[in-house]
């Protein structure tokens, strides 16, 4: 079996940023992901990544593929990292199927996952109605008439493309108010088609084979409202899953220091998935970047006698 400089988790912003800077370093590394793009496939538009006053999302993820594409990098694609163990100074890593891989480092670039609202009938939903992600599913539903789930910054993005497409969009929020960028509320609620229900929790998903409505309790009043669409947009959760001997956060984030380093040697965290402030793609950028750097550090610190098992 072959043995890697490092294995990269994830082909998010971080991910990619890492691997670039593998490739220039000449690193012989291996890039394992479910999807190359992560979170960036789901922004709408973004207006914040210097250099490019506004791109959507995927149009953003086809520049990053662009210039991955331009050096040979070994990624495959379509693949759930399971478990990263460490034997002496080598590690194993795990994919679903079985599969194990083997490198000197890991860098765990892997983000976040939406979080569930975590009631009856969620699963039985998931793709027939139900969805965690706006720029994906948004298209589905003109004129129709939607729910959305949250107060946040995700859950007004999710609102303000659903504004294009649907005929009325309500905003289930168990907050007392609504805690998203003033200027996204006020685009939001100019347009006339959003209802916010505050202080209220969604209680059950109604249906057949597809999504007919929702069901929340809101000032203790129980309301059914019929929608062919619901958008769960509360947030997300560190994808950390695998790495279960690093230090993390109660949440699940990754402890890393300034140059990305894990409290396992030889593991580094890079991105939204780690305790870095700011869960933004130029900040999971500049950390994939800074992550194989020190990867490539490491590497020249060690002798390749460290690595013999
Ligand atoms: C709706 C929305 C809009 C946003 N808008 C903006 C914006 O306008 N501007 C901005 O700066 N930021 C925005 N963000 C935040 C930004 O997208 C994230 O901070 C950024 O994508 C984080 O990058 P990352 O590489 O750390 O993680 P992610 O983008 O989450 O990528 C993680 C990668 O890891 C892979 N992965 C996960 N688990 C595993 C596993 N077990 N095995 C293998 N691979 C795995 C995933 O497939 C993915 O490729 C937005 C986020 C959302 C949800």
């Amino acid at each position: 079996m072959s043995m890697y400089d490092s294995i990269i988790l994830g082909a998010g912003p971080a991910g990619i940023t890492a691997s670039i800077y593998a490739a220039r370093k000449k690193m012989n590394f291996l890039v394992l992901t479910e999807n190359i793009g992560g979170q960036t496939l789901w922004s709408a538009d973004v207006e914040n990544y210097t250099g490019y006053q506004m791109l959507t999302g995927p149009e953003l993820t086809e520049r990053f593929k662009d210039h991955l594409d331009n050096y040979d990098i070994n990624v495959i694609e379509g693949v759930k990292a399971e478990k990263v163990e460490k034997k002496r100074n080598v590690f194993e890593v795990t994919i679903k199927s079985g599969e194990v891989y083997k490198a000197k480092t890991v860098i765990v670039a892997t983000g976040r996952i939406p979080r569930r609202l975590g009631i009856k009938g969620e699963g039985k939903y998931v793709g027939k109605g139900l969805a965690y992600c706006a720029t994906c599913d948004a298209p589905l539903y003109a004129d129709a008439e939607v729910a959305v789930v949250g107060g946040g910054n995700s859950a007004l993005d999710a609102t303000l493309q659903l504004v294009k497409i649907a005929k009325k969009i309500h905003l289930i929020d168990r907050a007392p108010s609504l805690i998203a960028d003033d200027l996204m509320v006020e685009k939001a609620l100019q347009s006339g088609k959003v209802t916010v229900y505050n202080n209220a929790q969604v209680k059950e998903i109604q249906g057949d084979q597809f999504v007919s409505g929702i069901v929340i309790d809101a000032d203790g009043k129980e309301k059914k409202i019929p929608v062919e669409g619901i958008f769960v947009e509360i947030g997300s959760i560190p994808a950390s899953q695998m790495v279960p001997d690093v230090k993390k956060e109660k949440n699940g984030e990754v402890f890393v220091d300034c140059s990305c380093r894990t409290s396992v040697s030889g593991i580094y965290g890079a991105g939204a998935v780690t305790t870095v402030i700011a869960k933004q793609i130029i900040v999971a950028c500049g950390e994939g970047a800074k992550a194989a750097l020190s990867v490539f550090d490491y590497i020249n610190t060690h002798k390749d006698s460290d690595f013999e098992e």
